[in-house]
């Protein structure tokens, strides 16, 4: 037996499931959930001594890889002078400059602790400036775990069949309206029934949460349209995308201006990081500036911001977009075409350093029933045969995969032997 065995069976007696987040019990996979303890640019070393090629990246923050020598640097400098002061400290002030110099549609932004807290408390700055309380997401999306959001939602709850969670009050819950992504004839017909009720419309504009999912020609700028259209705020969640796809995001890739941004993930380069920030209209309301209720022990903390900050300046280095976007295409086709090879309907997506594979024979996937109709036995299978390869996937069908920087085109190439040797074993 192995020390992640003996790790888990620990965990479980006094860890709901021993796990600290679901997706991590490898419930929609089978099997036990491997326990890591290194990690250096995009490999990963299990307690048990194995390695792996790392394609989850702490789920999206390790953009530049594991253990980056001056994102560690900085950290460790932040940390001597104080974990925490709970005061205004400069490196806060430096990560927004930072985040509304990068993203032209932010004017001012609000430091939180997770994505979470972010989407949480946009929407309460959305519900605030219009006075109204329905919102409209979709269905398959996920924007952390907070009641409102909990309904119909992506990521581990689609996961674990719990979509929409037991705890979240009926009253609520009836507040939250479910369109189909990529479906604007949906949003529409939300729009009209209750034309004068909708706070916002809130989005991943690249769905991460039910596998990866791009937004149709069409339909961000046919959002952006019915907000304004019926007075509505659109709240772009970026928390994935943001600084990942693109270096003004999602928002900058298809060249839509939201009226409030979420972020966490990559600009907390794995310290517990999330913001929410757009236009000085909104951000006015927010305390102490305005009445809108916000706040956080540990918000801005130094060490985070620290972090962070280092992270983002990494982001600038020379074709640092150009080298990511490379090498997670050349990830999505290569196993497009070992999938082809091996007579296994498959569809990839490539995304700047994003990526989804669906085993499906559709060209394309639209929208969350469309990710929910492939074969998730395959995935399962796929999976497992990867993780014994050395290749660490995300553990659900219902996840976009992650490239750093750091993965080399000899860690795609093994990634690729890897892939055709479980998927003829699949195919066979
Ligand atoms: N929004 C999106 C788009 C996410 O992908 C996530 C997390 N995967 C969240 C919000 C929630 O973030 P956190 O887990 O940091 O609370």
């Amino acid at each position: 037996m192995s020390l992640s065995h003996d790790l888990f069976a620990r965990a479980r007696v006094h860890m709901p499931g021993g796990v600290n987040s679901p997706v991590r019990a490898f419930a929609a996979v089978g099997g036990e959930p491997v326990f890591f303890e290194r990690a250096e640019g995009a490999h990963m070393w299990s307690v048990d001594g194995k390695r792996f090629i790392d394609y989850i990246g702490s789920w999206g923050p390790m953009i530049c890889g594991h253990a980056h020598p001056k994102i560690v640097e900085a950290v460790q400098h932040a940390a001597a002078n104080s974990l925490s002061f709970g005061t205004p400290s400069p490196g806060e002030v430096t990560m927004a400059e930072m985040l509304c110099e990068m993203i032209p549609s932010l004017d001012q932004v609000r430091m939180v602790n997770s994505g979470t807290e972010a989407a949480m408390s946009a929407m309460r700055v959305a519900r605030a400036a219009t006075g109204r309380e329905r919102f409209i997401k979709f269905e398959g999306c996920y924007h952390g775990h907070a009641d409102s959001f909990l309904v119909k939602a992506g990521s581990g709850a689609q996961t674990l069949g719990v979509p929409t969670s037991p705890g979240v009050p009926k009253a609520l819950a009836e507040l939250t309206l479910n369109a189909r992504f990529n479906d604007l004839d949906s949003v529409e017909a939300l729009f009209k029934q209750y034309p004068d009720e909708i706070a916002c419309v809130a989005v991943e504009p690249i769905a991460g949460n039910m596998n990866c999912i791009l937004p149709e020609s069409g339909f961000l700028e046919g959002l952006r349209e019915l907000c304004d259209r019926y007075g509505s705020a659109l709240l772009f969640d970026e928390v994935m995308t943001g600084f990942r796809v693109h270096p003004k995001g999602a928002q900058g890739l298809y060249g839509i201006t939201p009226d409030l941004t979420c972020f966490g993930k990559v600009i907390g380069a794995g310290m517990p990081v999330g913001a929410f920030g757009g236009k000085a209209e909104y951000m006015k309301l927010v305390a102490p500036s305005g009445p809108v209720y916000q706040a956080g022990t540990l918000s801005g903390n130094p060490v985070a911001m620290a972090a962070g900050i280092a992270n983002l300046e990494l982001l600038g280095q020379p074709n640092f977009y150009e080298h990511l976007g490379q090498i997670t295409a050349s990830l999505a086709d290569g196993l497009q075409a070992k999938a082809d090879a091996a007579g296994i309907p498959m569809t990839t997506v490539a995304v700047g350093g994003m990526f989804g594979f669906f085993f499906s024979d559709a060209e394309r996937v639209t929208n969350f029933d469309e990710a929910a109709a492939c074969d998730l036995e395959r995935f399962k299978k796929f999976f497992t045969g990867m993780l014994a390869e050395g290749i660490y996937l995300a553990p659900s069908a219902f996840e976009a995969g992650f490239v750093s920087s750091a993965h080399s085109p000899a860690d795609v190439i093994e990634t690729l032997a890897a892939a055709e040797k479980v998927l003829s074993e699949i195919a066979g």
